[in-house]
């Protein structure tokens, strides 16, 4: 769905687990005692699962993975098919809510993971303009933004003086191999413990 792949929070999870920079919250379970799992999702959220960081290449893949758990129940889902605009929305909010752009909710362990080793480049995507203090370049980056053939301002920033500016904000970061620099992961994770839907 081109609506989620090309949405930045989403991009930002697919790229911030893989390097691991972003330790995933539990899975929280359906009324049924199935884990939730979201549209899109591509990571396994088994605590301590050995290939946490493994991109699956389609949802269907991580469930077939998830099959392997034992303690893992799946909800015999409504493969292939249309999905509703809702489902796709939610989903939106939970990887939004993995970054600080969102307001937290109460409740939930903050869990952060620093790898020293997540500077790597091998993303394919163009290095982040830089100043020599390692802060963003804002002038080339605007300048980059344009040949990429995007426009400056971004939907997120509200005019061009606040544009390239604001990893949190700004959508164009998504589009470099931003190195040590990475959105600000939400103080708490979002944690619904519902019993009733
Ligand atoms: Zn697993
Ligand atoms: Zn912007």
């Amino acid at each position: 769905m081109a609506n989620l792949a090309s949405n930045k929070w989403y991009l930002w999870y697919l790229r911030e687990v893989a390097n691991g920079h972003l330790e995933l919250p539990d899975y929280e379970e359906n009324e049924d005692g199935s884990v939730k799992i979201y549209y899109g999702e591509l990571f396994c959220r088994v605590p301590d699962c050995s290939k946490a960081q493994k991109k699956y290449t389609a949802t269907n893949n991580l469930r077939t993975h998830l099959e392997s758990h034992e303690d893992i129940e799946l909800q015999e889902g409504n493969n292939g098919g249309r999905v509703a605009q809702k489902v796709v929305d939610e989903a939106v909010k939970w990887y939004k809510g993995l970054f600080s752009g969102i307001e937290p909710q109460a409740g939930g362990e903050r869990s952060i993971s620093v790898d020293s080793s997540a500077g790597q480049s091998a993303s394919g995507l163009p290095p982040l303009p830089v100043k020599k203090d390692g802060s963003v370049h804002v002038t080339n980056m605007r300048k980059k933004v344009v040949e990429f053939g995007r426009k400056v301002p971004c939907d997120s920033c509200a005019n061009r003086n606040d544009c390239c500016k604001d990893i949190d904000k700004c959508d164009h970061f998504v589009h470099f191999d931003c190195g040590e620099i990475h959105p600000t992961l939400a103080p708490s994770q979002p944690t619904t413990e519902e019993g009733t839907a």
